[in-house]
């Protein structure tokens, strides 16, 4: 089980850390400001400023811890421009948690530092009530489709009235939403043969909406490798956007709800295909370590919890023998790690594994694959010049490859890069690892 790092402010520190959220002192002390992750940050890569890097943000959170300022707003400046894609954590040598330490900070922040009414006004809508809510984002989901679909979308875009209603500014940044959602009704999903496991599947919040058809080919991949999957209704969102924005007490009660939701029946695995959910889930045992009725339960979550690609390089998965080449040339595909699935999970293999299995699939590796694409959850929407700046990057990253496709494994990362390669006026497309693999099965099924 992981360190809790929460502990209340004992009083006779100076800290102005104060509440029931702080970052523990022993992880920000174990940072000796090497300085080793400053070329790994790429807010630091970006802009060259120390109080950018992962090294000036704990100095702040120990400046705080020791009472010598108070949370200001131009250091949680500093701090809410963190990616929290935990590239310094893998590479620092002291073992510095960088995660559990941010994501302690940021709660505090939420608790002693009063942001503006707007952006209070904003959180609370998105963390509190709509996140929380899975009728109500399938409602505000199928508005956002209709809005696509019906050609109001293109109507309210050329004759900009789109910027007069509320939120106006952020509608360029809305995906495509799938024309089915993804709906988790308890459905069961069994292979033709042999049974070799059986699984819980996570459908989340975002990608039901967004990439719903990724979801029934994650079910397909998996039925396809002897796989039964079963989707538990009560399940929701798994609480990753709000715990990463500091707001943990809503994403404990969302992994409450998830936990009595996974744990209704016996499973060998819970089976994850967005990186930023699995990582979370994975640390449930964290989040929960001081409830008493759910920390065991938490733990016994956080162990099944399985990435979708990590669990089928365990169990061994059927070579594909599709070939995705046309007209006798090989597909060229990159591959972008996403930060929850190459650092915070530290899978980097497995996804990799899968892609090189793919007949008629030439891989290539770019430049900077585990740099953050600057999606980051909320971050590109609240974040959006470094947001920007860093989808920038990553698609001359992208293009330089030479790849037609670039791969990846969070909802999150596909849209960022799909929004960044667009602006850049590029067509190089983006898919899942697990589309690619889906694709080559149903090729060989269409060929036989
Ligand atoms: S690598 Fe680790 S110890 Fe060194 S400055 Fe970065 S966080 Fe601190
Ligand atoms: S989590 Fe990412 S953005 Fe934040 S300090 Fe570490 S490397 Fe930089």
């Amino acid at each position: 089980m992981a360190t809790d790092s929460r502990q209340a402010s004992s009083g006779t520190r100076p800290s102005n850390f104060r509440g029931p959220d702080v970052p523990a002192p022993e992880d920000m002390y174990k940072c000796v400001h090497c300085g080793f992750c400053l070329q790994s940050c790429p807010t630091y890569l970006e802009t060259g400023l120390e109080a950018e890097s992962p090294r000036g943000r704990i100095a702040l959170m120990k400046a705080v811890e020791e009472g010598r300022t108070e949370i200001t707003p131009a250091i949680v400046g500093h701090w809410d421009k963190c990616l929290q894609c935990r590239a310094c954590e893998v590479v620092c040598p002291s073992g510095v948690p960088y995660g559990r330490l941010m994501e302690a900070t940021r709660a505090n922040v939420e608790t002693v530092f009063k942001r503006g009414f707007k952006q209070r006004r904003a959180r609370n809508m998105g963390f509190n009530g709509v996140l929380p809510n899975t009728k109500r984002l399938n409602r505000i989901g199928g508005m956002f489709r209709f809005y696509q679909n019906s050609g109001l979308q293109t109507v309210a875009r050329k004759t900009r009235a789109v910027r007069l209603a509320p939120g106006g500014s952020l509608e360029k940044f809305l995906p495509r939403l799938s024309d089915n959602f993804f709906i988790a009704s308890g459905q069961i999903i069994r292979p033709e043969g042999e049974v070799r496991a059986r699984v819980a599947l996570l459908g989340g919040c975002v990608m039901r909406l967004t990439h719903a058809p990724t979801l029934d080919a994650v079910t397909r991949v998996l039925a396809r490798n002897g796989v039964e999957v079963y989707v538990p209704e009560t399940q929701g969102c798994c609480g990753a956007l709000n715990a990463h924005s500091g707001e943990r007490e809503s994403a404990r009660d969302m992994a409450r709800k998830n936990i009595d939701a996974f744990l209704e029946v016996e499973t060998d695995a819970i089976i994850v295909a967005a990186a930023g959910c699995g990582s979370t889930m994975k640390e449930y045992d964290d989040l929960l370590a001081n409830d008493p009725e759910y920390a065991e339960k938490a733990a016994d979550v956080a162990e099944r919890t399985r990435d979708i690609h990590e669990f089928l390089a365990e169990l061994g998965f059927e070579a594909p023998t599709g070939s995705l080449a046309t007209k006798g040339k090989d597909l060229k595909v990159t591959y972008q790690d996403s930060c929850h699935l190459g650092h915070a999970q530290q899978i980097t293999a497995p996804p990799r594994q899968l892609l090189n299995s793919i007949p008629g699939v030439e891989f290539v590796e770019m430049e900077e694959s585990l740099i953050c694409c600057g999606s980051a959850g909320t971050y590109s929407l609240i974040e959006q010049e470094m947001s920007q700046r860093l989808g920038r990057r990553k698609s001359n990253n992208i293009v330089a490859s030479g790849a037609a496709v670039v791969a990846t494994a969070n909802p999150g990362c596909v849209i960022q890069m799909e929004q960044a390669l667009e602006r850049a006026g590029e067509g190089t497309q983006v898919r899942y690892v697990i589309d690619l693999l889906d694709e080559s099965y149903q090729i060989a099924d269409d060929t036989n």
